[in-house]
């Protein structure tokens, strides 16, 4: 599988959901907060319809003349948020597309917040290494182990790691 901008974000949240995922053990209908995700995003999608696109392995929920947006539903995780919208900066880049990263966070009964993300050279390096860390592991015979954080009880792998 391409690294995609969810395999990027999984990779920060957890490297053993970031190769379930990349093997193609799915469970994520089963999970609330996907759903919600998914909701904000078909939300999102029909408000921006004129400015949603896809280009290659990603979609983006919103291109202005400045700004690539990505909409999150929690800013729980910022660090994983932050490296998916980098490489989707990259792969604008790639398409000699030059834009500023937008990541709002759209959570409940809190005031929206936003961060302003540029992609530099040294995060481009970065974004390039990750994605080779992330093909190396999705060719891995197993899984790596469990992580047994808190987070794990908010993540759609939670019965088939624990239970
Ligand atoms: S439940 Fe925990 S260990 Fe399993 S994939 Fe999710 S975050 Fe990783």
């Amino acid at each position: 599988m391409k690294v995609n901008g969810t395999l990027m974000n999984y990779y920060f949240h957890c490297k053993r959901q970031c190769w379930l995922h990349g093997n193609r053990i799915n469970l994520e209908d089963n999970s609330e907060d996907v759903k919600i995700g998914k909701a904000i995003h078909e939300v999102k999608s029909e408000k921006n319809k004129e400015t949603e696109i896809s280009i290659d392995n990603i979609k983006i929920d919103k291109l202005t003349k400045e700004y690539l947006t990505e909409v999150k539903k929690s800013d729980a995780d910022i660090e994983s948020a932050k490296w998916q919208l980098l490489l989707y900066l990259k792969v604008l880049r790639d398409k000699g597309i030059e834009r500023k990263g937008k990541l709002e966070f759209v959570e409940k009964n809190k005031s929206k917040s936003t961060i302003i993300i540029e992609l530099d050279d040294e995060k481009l390096l970065k974004v390039e290494e990750i994605t080779k860390a992330i093909e190396n592991l999705l060719l891995q015979e197993y899984a790596p182990e469990v992580i047994n954080e808190p987070k794990c009880k908010k993540c759609a792998y939670f019965e088939y790691c624990y239970i």
